[in-house]
């Protein structure tokens, strides 16, 4: 499912790599923890599963995708199928709960009948049914990562990135959000997660990959966090939160644009799409991530008039302004076909965490994305 085949990694301008040499391969269904100091590059093998970063040397298959042949454009829909969390949660602050998790799935077009489904149903396994219009300031910074994490869920990606989720919390919320984590897991998805805390690692007798100085020290299937005297406390993670924001909240306002014309057409969603994650994935300051947003917007708003959808139907007006419909891809990806996958086994709880079915993705997302969805008064889809 992710495969590091002798990667190595120098960022510009420094002289040791990031990553040396390193190679694994994790299944689908594991739960991995990738462990070490700050700078031991446990950051860098996260982005580049993500895509985010690529190999100097070496490969990196996610998903039977080499990365390297990978085209840019096809990487937002590649990356539709990873969920990533982070320390700093990153939720946009004048969104609601509700919102913040419902805002990824407008951004890929799902239907608002999709969104109005998924959403509380997300919530519900993180445990927060009933909070969906609180805003994130009036929420526990545990809640908080929850809302992150049933952001990052949302789309039912078969991977979910963790990078140092419970770096931000005290003891007993980082046990919870290991816990929903775990819970998570359970359920199907395969999970990669850093983390310099060795207490849980030990308690989880997951599967840990250890990094030092870009270096794998060890794979081991049942592994505790080993020997912590050699490693120093956290550094803190550089905040990329406003830039992200910036991008994502001028995106949204493409989408109300072109969802005021009365159809939304897939070059355009994808080319703003496309550019959110050109911005969020670098590290570009606020001003020039505003800016490349508005760049976005401006070619996703100049296409749009350019275009004739096949047998479209007049927007209903009675529509929420902030949903768009599903865009099918212009040429479909082998990665967009339902999945053959396992039903996730109907785990027991014994954490007090809530379990909910969740719905198998190949019936609910993928062929509601693509205009198939049972549910047709919403929709006019492109194949009725
Ligand atoms: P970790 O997540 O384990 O703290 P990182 O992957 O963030 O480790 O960093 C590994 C090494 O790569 C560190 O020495 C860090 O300074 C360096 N590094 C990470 N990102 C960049 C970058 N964009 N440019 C230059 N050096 C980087
Ligand atoms: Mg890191």
């Amino acid at each position: 499912m992710i495969r590091f085949e002798n990667v190595t990694k120098r960022y510009r301008g420094t002289s040791r790599p990031a990553l040396n040499d390193v190679g694994f391969e994790v299944q689908r269904g594991e739960f991995v923890f990738l462990v070490g100091a700050s700078g031991s590059g446990k950051s860098s093998c996260l982005r580049m599963i993500l895509r985010e970063e690529r190999p100097s040397d070496g490969r990196v298959v996610v998903l039977g995708r080499d990365l390297r042949t990978l085209s840019n454009r096809k990487v937002p829909y590649f990356r539709r199928h990873i969920g990533a969390v982070f320390q700093d949660f990153r939720l946009l602050p004048s969104k609601t709960v509700f919102q913040n998790v419902a805002f990824t799935l407008q951004v890929i077009g799902s239907s608002s009948a999709f969104i109005k489904q998924a959403v509380p149903e997300v919530l519900a396994l993180v445990g927060l049914e009933g909070k969906g219009k609180r805003f994130p300031h009036e929420l526990s910074g545990g809640e908080q990562q929850r809302v992150a994490i049933a952001r990052a869920l949302a789309n039912r990606p078969q991977v979910l990135l963790a990078d140092e989720p419970t770096g931000n919390l005290d003891p007993g919320t980082s046990v919870d959000i290991m816990q929903l984590l775990a819970r998570i897991n359970a359920n199907g998805t395969t999970v990669v997660m850093a983390t310099h805390e060795a207490g849980f690692v030990d308690q989880m007798q997951r599967r840990v990959i250890e990094l030092r100085d870009g270096v794998m020290l060890r794979d081991e299937r049942h592994g505790g966090y080993g020997d912590t005297s050699s490693i120093p406390s956290l550094a803190p993670e550089p905040e990329r939160g406003a830039a992200a924001i910036a991008a994502l909240t001028a995106v949204l306002e493409v989408q109300r644009e072109v969802n005021a014309v009365g159809a939304v057409e897939p070059q355009a969603m994808d080319a703003a799409v496309e550019a959110v994650e050109e911005v969020v994935s670098s590290s570009l300051s606020e001003a020039e991530a505003t800016d490349a947003a508005a760049k976005a917007a401006a070619l996703a708003a100049a296409r749009q008039p350019a275009i004739t959808r096949p047998a479209a139907e007049p927007r209903p007006i009675t529509r929420p302004a902030a949903i768009v419909s599903p865009a099918p891809a212009p040429v479909q990806d082998p990665l967009e076909a339902p999945p053959v996958e396992k039903k996730p086994e109907p785990a027991t709880s014994t954490q007090g965490i809530p379990v909910i079915d969740i719905p198998d993705v190949a019936e609910l997302g993928v062929a509601d994305r693509l205009g198939l969805g049972a549910d047709g008064e919403d929709e006019v889809g492109p194949t009725s």
